[in-house]
């Protein structure tokens, strides 16, 4: 017998070596293809449901599309010869990243005289579209954690992106009730040291809702006594030209200690039916900040393409853009008109007359009743139902069923939104279009079996 395998072992553990070098953890290996943050971002559903109206297009019906925010005018010839002419004197390169001289100074004149302040060109960056620096502002202001208020409805844009920065969203959800506005007070309660960014868009996609100048000292008020030093106003103006009934534009800018606090979007998209020049800027509190985007577009894209930036310069500065923007309102006006006559004549529908941008935002809680969305919704397995709702249903029947396109209440932010019953109609559409699609809308708001057919096939339900 082996007497040293009969003794009992003795384990000695192994002395801790202070000097041993860990072993490297292995790193968890990522179930996901992308980044997390790639699966927090939201998209704008108006160019999502593109294939879909254009599948039924190909099935060889005409759909009515009111859900572009696009103006459905050409543009201006004297902007279009300028264009032209640019590139015919091959101004064709790269250029300056900031945005060219002539432009960047054609809009500090413009929102100087416009604002009554003023503006330098070094406090502008030029920007493919009015779109980006929504996503360039929240990634450079905000840390993760920090806040971000924004409308909703609003511009999807906004709360989009506040989950791809991991900001946290702070939804400023605006009532029909209140005539989709709010003041000071409504906004006061959602102010923390962690705010940083507050977003304003008026004119406002999706409810037009204008803003009286009062209304913005009230809010300068609040934001002045509660916010922190550093927390910037994004103050989306892109449809400051679209109004009606005599309403003027006011930029919370003009109100005394908030111009070093705001920055100031606009572009050529809705002013000048432009939205394929990509033309888009924003005038920033201080030139320090705005080297700070000129960074990001060397970093990003470099530059926007110089002959429609001098197409943007003479757009804004040219007499005879005035001419073409006050045609272009009158078409909007005598559509927004009639389309909210209408509206109102139909059962379950509530609709208010926007003063500014081309949007109508009725209240169909009552089709939605008698059709039965609500009760279809909460029917819905709870995957799906998280990604619909009872104006989804609706939105995608009219669609699919009637060949109306619509946006729903969740595409102009999803957070706090449920129970709200409402669709956005573009009026960016020719009025005898908007005909035809009322007829279908007020057709289909009745079509009971029509609906309940569309649901049990079960197709295009988010
Ligand atoms: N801001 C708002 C409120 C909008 O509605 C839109 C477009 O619909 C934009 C910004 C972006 O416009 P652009 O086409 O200039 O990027």
């Amino acid at each position: 017998m082996n007497a040293t395998l009969d003794q009992p072992k003795t384990i000695t553990k192994p002395r801790p070596n202070k000097f041993a070098i860990a072993e490297p953890q292995k790193p968890k290996p990522r179930e996901r293809l992308f980044s997390d943050r790639t699966y927090r971002i939201g998209s704008e559903n108006a160019f999502r449901i593109g294939p879909q109206i254009r599948e039924l297009e190909l099935q060889g019906h005409k759909v009515i599309k009111c859900n572009l925010g696009e103006p459905d005018f050409p543009l201006a010839k004297h902007i279009a010869d300028e264009i032209k002419r640019q590139i015919d004197l091959d101004l064709t390169h790269y250029c300056d990243p900031q945005g060219i001289l002539p432009l960047r100074e054609a809009i500090a004149r413009i929102v100087s005289r416009t604002r009554k302040i003023d503006i330098s060109p070094d406090r502008v960056v030029v920007f493919p579209g009015g779109k980006p620096p929504i996503g360039l502002t929240q990634q450079t202001y905000c840390n993760p954690g920090d806040e971000v208020i924004y409308p909703s409805p609003g511009f999807p844009i906004y709360e989009s992106f506040t989950g791809y920065i991991g900001a946290k969203p702070v939804p400023l959800q605006l009532r029909e009730e209140t005539d989709f506005s709010f003041g000071g007070r409504e906004l006061a309660p959602l102010i923390s040291d962690r705010t940083r960014v507050i977003i304003l868009n008026f004119p406002s996609n999706p409810t037009g809702g204008v803003a009286t100048r009062e209304q913005l000292e009230e809010i300068a008020d609040v934001i002045y006594a509660k916010a922190p030093a550093q927390a910037r106003i994004y103050s989306d103006e892109i449809y400051e030209d679209i109004l009606f009934d005599g309403n003027h534009h006011h930029s919370i800018a003009s109100v005394p200690g908030m111009e070093e606090r705001t920055i100031i979007v606009g572009g050529v998209s809705k002013s000048f039916a432009w939205t394929g020049g990509r033309v888009g800027w924003a005038v920033f509190p201080t030139r320090e900040e705005a080297a700070v985007f000129k960074n990001l577009n060397i970093n990003y894209f470099s530059c926007i393409s110089a002959y429609n930036q001098m197409g943007a310069a003479v757009a804004l500065e040219s007499p005879l853009s005035a001419v073409e923007i006050a045609r272009m309102c009158d078409a909007f006006c005598e559509r927004r008109n009639m389309t909210v006559a209408e509206l109102n004549t139909i059962a379950g529908i509530r609709c208010r007359k926007p003063g500014g941008a081309f949007y109508l935002f009725p209240n169909i809680a009552g089709v939605c009743e008698t059709l039965g969305a609500i009760n279809a919704h909460k029917r819905m397995p709870a995957g799906d139902r998280e990604r619909s709702s009872p104006s989804t249903l609706v939105q995608m029947f009219l669609l699919w069923r009637h060949q109306v396109a619509t946006m729903d209440r969740r595409s102009f932010g999803s957070i706090g939104a449920a129970g709200q019953h409402y669709l956005r109609i573009s009026i960016a559409t020719a009025l005898d279009d908007l005909k035809i699609g009322l007829e279908r809308i007020r057709n289909a708001a009745h079509d009971i079996d029509g609906f309940q057919n569309f649901i049990q096939e079960g197709k295009h339900l988010c």
